[in-house]
């Protein structure tokens, strides 16, 4: 069968129905869920889902393609600036303490790279789409634009490579990188989904649906809680922000295409009139970037 459809072919249909599993579980897991703890009410298929679904397999096939290159590219000038005895000691840390330490290293890449999303005009253009999104629910963890998650996904990944705690040219070195982005993938569909649980103590150590749904706030400023996983770090930023009750309503001010192919070349296109969400760099008691 493979050779009658040949290797491109059968390669597309294999991630095709990759991508419908992995969306089938999504479904079961959270739609259910959504419908028993809702934050708010509203409906399985809201306003701009078939937008979202479009961007779940745009995601889904893009970043790895697109990563490839930089990723490379940055292997390379890394082996090249530390020291060769940093690099062989973290390589020789136990599974477990290469996975710890990667996911705290690439939550402090991300969080940084979020932050400047949402401060650097050039890259709300790209950021904004994702939180043009006015009911959340666990699907609008994909609605990013492809060079948006790509910049995410690159600034998440720089520290670990760094550190020395993966390397994407050996084989072996791939699997911490592998764990971590599976972890913030998997964690980042929980932390959009419309649930209104809380966890109590435990959200100074492990983010909620709550704590990133005021990053998605309507009413109020949304430079707060841009950690993916680690809420600590915005305390430790100056960044945070977790009220008792959840936001009234969410999305942006600025009117942002509805289609998918409008959406992608939006950041592309000269400003009509400029986004209206890249909130003040620095706010009241805040730490200056
Ligand atoms: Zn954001
Ligand atoms: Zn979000």
């Amino acid at each position: 069968m493979s050779q009658l459809l040949g290797p491109t072919l059968m390669d597309f249909l294999i991630t095709i129905v990759r991508l419908s599993l992995w969306l089938t579980i999504l479904v079961v897991i959270f739609v259910p869920l959504e419908r028993l703890f809702a934050a708010h009410p509203q409906k399985v298929l809201r306003k701009g889902i078939a937008t979202d679904l479009g961007y779940f397999l745009l995601s889904s096939l893009l970043p790895a393609l697109l990563l490839s290159v930089p990723v490379g590219m940055l292997a390379w000038a890394v082996h090249g600036l530390i020291p060769s005895g940093f690099l062989s000691a973290a390589a020789g840390l136990p599974l477990w303490a290469r996975a710890l330490a990667g996911l705290v290293a690439g939550e402090v890449g991300y969080y940084w790279g979020h932050r400047l999303s949402h401060e650097i005009p050039f890259l709300w253009r790209f950021h904004s789409i994702h939180h043009s999104a006015e009911e959340l629910d666990f699907l609008v963890n994909t609605r990013a634009h492809p060079i948006d998650m790509v910049f995410g996904r690159f600034c998440g990944l720089i520290p670990i490579y760094v550190l020395g705690l993966g390397g994407p040219t050996e084989a072996s070195g791939t699997l911490v990188p592998v764990v971590v982005t599976l972890i913030g993938t998997v964690w980042g569909f929980f932390i959009h989904a419309n649930l209104r649980w809380r966890f109590g103590p435990l959200e100074w150590v492990i983010s909620t649906p709550a704590f990133h749904h005021w990053h998605h706030t309507r009413t109020g400023p949304i430079n707060h809680n841009y950690a993916s996983t680690l809420p600590w770090l915005d305390r430790l930023f100056g960044t945070h922000h977790l009220p008792d009750a959840l936001p009234e309503s969410y999305g942006i001010k600025a009117k942002l295409p509805d289609t998918l192919a409008d959406q992608l070349l939006y950041p592309l296109l000269p400003p009509v009139t400029a986004p209206s969400r890249p909130e003040p760099a620095v706010a009241a008691g805040e730490m200056p970037v």
